[in-house]
């Protein structure tokens, strides 16, 4: 037995907030939003992390950790690294955002980045711990990480009094998120702490890479590899999920679906939950009301159902998704 100790600080709970206007938009009248962005590092793929890290640390004494990732992960898991005195080894493709490029750099992190997919990075990866003997943190490749994730369906659990929402939308890349979510509802019911009743997990896609929704459409079991995976939610850009099953099975047992947005609709999502709700959130996290929209006019989501999306970032990452054109004013000028 090991003592679970963590190694760095965070927000433990996000609290949900409601989307009453928004919500009303697309008539839906108890919208939330869960919104990881406030957490150390503005992703919650910190959560991965703080319990990943922590486990490497204290229980096996690791001294590098190595991880392909779109930027997110591998910003979380150098910086809890850092904390915790464990060299990190990330590599990322050259188009991941550039802040998570600074976090890793920052953290003392060997950062590392491909002229290619995060697939791409992960065959790299996969190389130089078997020839070094690091540590490999990639998805789903040790198992802590998604008991980290696990947390966020504890905490909508909890936050709903243990009468678990109807539908929880969840923009979907590796699926560690969606799969912990899942772990952790059934766990909840297994030792009685919730009901019979499972939310309906929806899995969001860009269009632009949509590997899950295309399996789930076609009834397989398993996802194909995505050609030309091209999307502005960059989190969500994986062309093969290692745990794709996993994702299709959660979606099966809990009579969800998979959905696929286009990034035109991501950014007008994006834009239409800051102006009504206050909320800069990122595109990946966007996509959901846009998806929520589209299930709730097909009625697959009814009026007064309890909806969560869960959005997985926070806006100020991913500063480019923003284009304005602001008027430069002189010293002495009137409006
Ligand atoms: C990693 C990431 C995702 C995808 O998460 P998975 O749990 O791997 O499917 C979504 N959004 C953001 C912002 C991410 O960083």
């Amino acid at each position: 037995m090991w003592q679970l100790e963590i190694t760095h600080s965070w927000v433990v709970t996000v609290l949900l907030n409601t989307l009453k206007t928004a919500g009303r938009q697309i008539g839906l009248s108890e919208l939330y939003l869960k919104d990881e962005g406030v957490i150390p590092t503005g992703t919650f793929k910190a959560r991965g992390a703080a319990v990943g890290v922590s486990r490497a640390a204290k229980e096996l004494g690791i001294e590098t950790f190595a991880m392909p990732t779109n930027g997110n992960a591998g910003a979380a898991w150098s910086i809890y690294g850092a904390r915790a005195g464990i060299k990190s080894v990330i590599v990322m493709p050259i188009d991941a955002p550039e802040i998570t490029r600074n976090e890793c750099a920052i953290s003392g992190a060997d950062l590392y980045l491909v002229d290619g997919l995060i697939s791409d990075a992960g065959k790299i990866v996969g190389k130089a711990v078997a020839k070094y003997g690091w540590f490999d943190v990639s998805t789903l490749k040790e198992p802590y990480r998604i008991e980290g994730k696990k947390t966020m369906g504890l905490e909508i659990a909890e936050q709903f009094n243990w009468e678990v929402p109807d539908v929880i939308l969840y923009p979907t890349g590796g699926g560690v998120g969606i799969i912990g979510i899942y772990k952790a509802l059934k766990e909840l019911q297994e030792m009685g702490w919730i009901g019979e009743k499972m939310p309906r997990l929806v899995a969001v896609q860009s269009s632009g890479c949509a590997p899950i929704v295309k399996a789930w459409k076609e009834g397989k079991k398993e996802s194909e590899y995505w050609t030309d995976a091209k999307t502005i939610a960059f989190g969500i850009t994986v062309p093969k999920a290692l745990g794709d099953y996993l994702v299709l099975e959660a979606i099966r047992a809990t009579d969800g679906c998979a959905v696929a947005v286009s990034d035109d609709e991501i950014l007008k999502a994006q834009k239409e939950l800051a102006a009504h709700e206050g909320t800069f959130i990122c595109p990946e996290g966007a996509s959901l009301y846009a998806a929520a929209r589209e299930l709730r006019e097909e009625n697959w989501i009814k009026e007064n159902e309890k909806v969560v999306l869960l959005n997985t970032g926070a806006g100020i990452k991913y500063p480019d998704t923003v284009n304005v054109k602001v008027p430069v004013l002189q010293p002495g000028d009137e409006l």
